[in-house]
């Protein structure tokens, strides 16, 4: 069964077809999510890919919306670059080198683009995703994920050891890290109104910024205002308290 559409974009400068995927929201088998918002469908990134680096001539485009016009469903007669190749600008991100090399090219997009809040929260937000994802997975780190046989213990070791690897490269990184979140709290203070959609959704994320930021105080006292407790609110309020400032996984 095919659980994804397959589209093709074209390059508006050089003209050159490129083909993506969308996953079928329907078909998911399963959702992964973590506290920085990050959601993976059956491990492709729920977020669109806004920014496209043309993999024939570098040019970049943003692309707001995947809907026709502009993209098409219909295959071009004429050789197409495959998603490997445009994806995440064409890093394959399994290795830590890879991870920094996204972390690299959201740098570059901040510097592309002028001025602009939104392209700006975008870039900033999936900036952050790629900072945590040195080290979003760390709890496979740990005995418990060994013993829940979803790893081979060989598979596990040389995990962990990559692991550790984003771990320290994370720490050294740690400065710059922090730059990015208080640029983004900047960004999403005061944005929305709660009659906005996006409002609650802001609250939260403003609580993890926060949260992951260390400054715990000033999470719990947004935390004080939001009468309602779900999973997802349970779970960052007791990370809240115990102190603890990394990226979790929240279900999945
Ligand atoms: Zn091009």
């Amino acid at each position: 069964m095919i659980k994804y559409d397959t589209f093709y974009i074209q390059c508006p400068r050089c003209e050159s077809w490129l083909e993506g995927h969308l996953v079928k929201s329907e078909m998911v088998n399963k959702s992964i999510l973590y506290s920085d918002g990050k959601t993976l469908n059956d491990n492709y990134i729920t977020e669109p890919q806004k920014i496209i680096a043309c993999p024939a001539c570098s040019h970049w485009f943003w692309v707001d919306e995947y809907k026709e016009p502009v993209v098409t469903y219909t295959k071009p007669d004429v050789p197409y670059y495959n998603w490997n190749h445009w994806r995440f600008f064409g890093i394959h991100f399994n290795s830590v080198e890879g991870r920094l090399a996204l972390v690299n090219h959201y740098k570059q997009c901040l510097k592309a683009i002028e001025n602009d809040r939104d392209k700006e929260l975008y870039i900033r937000r999936l900036m952050w995703w790629a900072y945590n994802d040195l080290v979003r997975n760390n709890y496979q780190m740990h005995l418990p994920f060994l013993f829940s046989g979803k790893m081979s213990f060989n598979v596990w070791r040389k995990n962990r050891r990559k692991q550790k690897q984003g771990r320290a490269m994370f720490k050294k990184l740690r400065e710059e890290y922090l730059e990015n979140l208080k640029s983004l709290l900047l960004l999403l203070k005061g944005r929305y109104t709660p009659d906005d959609e996006e409002y609650e959704a802001s609250i939260l994320e403003i609580i993890e910024l926060y949260r992951e930021m260390g400054e715990f105080d000033e999470a719990q006292k947004i935390l004080n205002t939001i009468p309602r407790r779900t999973h997802y609110i349970a779970h960052i309020e007791n990370e809240v308290k115990k102190k603890h400032d990394f990226v979790f996984l929240v279900a999945g």
